[in-house]
């Protein structure tokens, strides 16, 4: 069993080689630097072109079986518990309000956008899609639900149909709203409630738009942040003549095939342009490669592409090397964790034993508690941390670019798909028949070196001045984000939220910035709790975080309610001094993630935008994640629950 040392040591690099390989890793950052930042993108959904704007649309929903069913919401109701977002996150956070006792299942209701469960699961069915950290840790609940994953990177339906079975299990199919946008959240000064507003699109494309008005005691913003599909603004794009279609809404109507059937058969005449090549693309281009006529890559930035190594579980073994004790999933969770926060234990045995167990140099993303003594007002000091990321990190990227030619036989196609940055700058990737793909005579790697096609025609795609002629574009080229660590917990889910005097959220963050407390609820906003990493933590496995999260969440609201009774309401708050405090905390320790500056545009650093003064600066450092990791986060959220004082919220009950 592997084993590793309470943290990585520093690996025998010469010096000079370092030099070279960071020197290339700037150079090759700056050539894909540009002002536009996330400007370059437009969301489908915003795009004023109708063809753009039609690709957003849902082509999962059953409208017939949605529209038969009696609706779970009666407008005017004040409901205790409303719930912004059906994926895990929203799951998670009704299923620990009922299993604590502080609400019902009739309690609560949850609107999506999506006609379905399972938020990221619904949306995207693209071939090739699977969970990228282990399913044993990644799909929630299994001890509760006892279900057994089927393999140990499970696949996309059957991630998403975990996602209903939780739906099942604690009664929720009645009381969630699918097909529906929300649009605003207005605290009501005098009612003390919260006002939703939000449109119910009933199917099918062209009928009648339904607005409903609600109100609620408590709100949980639980919108994901992959959710807006976004498109290169590309000049020419919607002129291609052929069909074009974004992986989040795979078209299988036009590759033959469905997502539980993936014989895309429908491409075998066919010329196939992909543009994207990160972590959906990894997944999707070797399915479509094993049907195309001809398939061209068009690649700005390698990914960084390790094994896979999938297996199919053995239920015997399952539940005698993992299920084995009450809480394994969590202790499952944090022995990883402990392996990407470089602080595992001398002697821990390595439980998973994956791809991100073995980088070390992650923790540049992650935090970790094993820190270097840093100054943060010394250059020195925070240039021997980040040199000491490098130094972690090489063996490890050098061991991904020999990868690539040890799968690759054409070594001028194997130069250009290696990638030039730290681990830490993009999520890793797995695959194990993404890079062997590039032998094939009919895959070709179009490298753009770092810019993208130059515009598209009619016909298909131009880089420089040669034009691709191709039949499909399959658009892998991401999601809108708000800048993850600026944006507000409003802006990054795109909804409008109004505080008390019709402050909005996303106003309080443009002027100071992130204020939270422990990262889930901010002054000026009672009874509104939101998930997300900022000013809290960032743990690579997202329905960990987004457990505690709602675990978290849901002790404030039981204890709150407990000093209540039943005759009374609670309304909490957090005070400014409080969410100062822990604002403070987070600061201190923001110059640990100096690494992440250097990196690769990409959706971690905001495209590479800056912010050109201080005050930018001081803002962006708020919005940081707790830099010693989750292990000590979690004491640190833990101890505070366990003062069992609510310290620093204004609990207020009402008759
Ligand atoms: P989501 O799953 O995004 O759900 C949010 C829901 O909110 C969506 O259904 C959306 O329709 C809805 N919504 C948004 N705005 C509104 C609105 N205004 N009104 C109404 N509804 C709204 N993470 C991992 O840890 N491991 C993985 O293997 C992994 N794989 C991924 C694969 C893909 C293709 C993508 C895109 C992401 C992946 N992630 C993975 C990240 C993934 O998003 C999280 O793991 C997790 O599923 C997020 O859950 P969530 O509930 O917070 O958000
Ligand atoms: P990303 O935002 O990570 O990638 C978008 C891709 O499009 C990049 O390769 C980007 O290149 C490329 N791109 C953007 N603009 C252009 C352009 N003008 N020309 C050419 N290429 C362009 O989106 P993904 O959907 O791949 O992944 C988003 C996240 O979702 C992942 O980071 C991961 O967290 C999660 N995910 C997990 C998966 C799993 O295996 N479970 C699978 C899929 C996603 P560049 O790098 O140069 O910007």
């Amino acid at each position: 069993m592997a084993t590793t040392p309470t943290q990585a040591a520093a690996p025998e690099v010469d010096p000079q080689h370092l030099e070279a390989v960071r020197k290339k890793y700037a150079e090759e950052a700056q050539k894909r630097l540009r002002p536009d930042a996330v400007a370059q993108f437009l969301t489908l959904k915003d795009a004023n072109d109708p063809r753009l704007q039609a690709l957003n649309e849902d082509p999962w929903a059953d409208h017939d079986a949605l529209n038969a069913r009696p609706s779970p919401i009666e407008d005017s109701k004040v409901y205790p518990f409303f719930v912004v977002g059906a994926g895990f996150g929203g799951l998670l956070f009704a299923v620990h309000a009922i299993q604590s006792g502080v609400a019902t299942a009739d309690d609560i209701r949850l609107v999506d956008a999506a006609g379905g469960f399972g938020g990221t699961w619904y949306w995207n069915r693209y071939p090739g899609l699977h969970c990228d950290v282990e399913s044993y840790m990644y799909l929630p609940l299994l001890e509760e639900t006892g279900y057994i994953p089927t393999k140990k990177y499970a696949p996309g339906w059957e991630i998403r149909e975990h996602a209903e079975r939780i739906a099942d299990q604690w009664h929720l199919q009645d009381k969630t709203v699918f097909r529906s946008d929300v649009e605003s959240v207005t605290w009501d000064d005098s009612s003390e409630l919260w006002n939703i507003s939000f449109k119910e699109r009933r199917g099918p494309q062209g009928s009648p738009i339904i607005s409903h008005h609600v109100r609620a005691q408590y709100v949980y913003l639980a919108a994901g942040i992959l959710t807006r599909p976004q498109v290169p603004r590309i000049s020419g794009l919607s002129s291609f003549a052929g069909p074009m279609f974004h992986t989040a809404r795979w078209d299988y109507g036009i590759t033959g095939g469905s997502q539980k059937n993936q014989v895309l058969s429908g491409l075998r005449d066919k010329r196939v342009a992909v543009i994207g090549t990160a972590a959906t693309a990894i997944g999707a281009i070797p399915e479509i490669g094993k049907y195309a006529k001809e398939l061209f890559v068009f690649q700005r930035t390698p990914a960084y592409v390790k094994p896979r190594n999938q297996r199919d579980t053995n239920r015997e073994d399952f539940k005698a090397t993992v299920a084995t004790k009450p809480g394994w999933q969590f202790d499952r969770q944090i022995n990883w964790n402990s392996f990407l926060t470089n602080s595992a234990k001398t002697g821990q045995p390595d439980l998973v034993s994956d791809g991100w167990t073995d980088q070390p140099a992650y923790s540049a993303m992650m935090g970790s508690p094993n820190q270097a003594e840093l100054d943060p007002n010394s250059p020195e000091s925070i240039e021997r941390l980040v040199t000491g990321f490098h130094i972690l990190d090489l063996p490890n990227m050098e061991a991904v670019r020999s990868r690539v030619d040890q799968s690759v036989k054409d070594p001028k196609t194997a130069e250009k798909l290696k990638p030039w940055y730290p681990s830490w700058c993009k999520r890793p990737t797995f695959s194990d028949t993404y890079l062997p793909l590039f032998n094939e005579p009919h895959v070709h790697l179009i490298d753009t070196d770092g810019k993208g096609p130059s515009h598209a025609t009619e016909r298909g795609l131009v880089v420089g001045d040669k034009e691709y002629p191709v039949d499909i574009i399959v658009l892998s080229t991401g999601f809108q984000l708000a800048n993850l660590r600026a944006g507000s917990p409003a802006s990054r889910i795109g909804v409008k939220v109004l505080g008390r005097n019709g402050y909005s959220l996303d106003d309080k963050w443009d002027n100071i910035g992130a204020a939270t407390l422990h990262g889930y609820l901010t002054n000026g906003f009672p009874n509104l709790f939101f998930s997300g990493s900022s000013q809290a933590t960032i743990t690579g496995n997202n329905t960990m975080m987004l457990n505690f999260i709602a675990q978290h969440v849901t002790y404030m609201i039981s204890e709150a309610k407990r000093r209540a009774g039943t005759k009374k309401r609670a309304i909490i708050e957090v005070t400014r001094e409080a969410e100062e405090a822990h604002t403070a905390e987070i600061v201190k320790r923001a110059p640990y993630f100096s690494a992440i500056a250097g990196c690769t545009p990409g959706y971690f650093n905001g495209y590479g935008a800056v912010a050109a003064d201080l005050e930018g600066k001081k803002k962006a450092a708020r919005g940081a994640t707790w830099s010693e990791g989750t292990r000590s986060f979690l004491k640190y959220i833990g101890d505070w629950r366990e003062e069992g004082k609510l310290r620093g919220l204004d609990v207020t009950l009402r008759s």
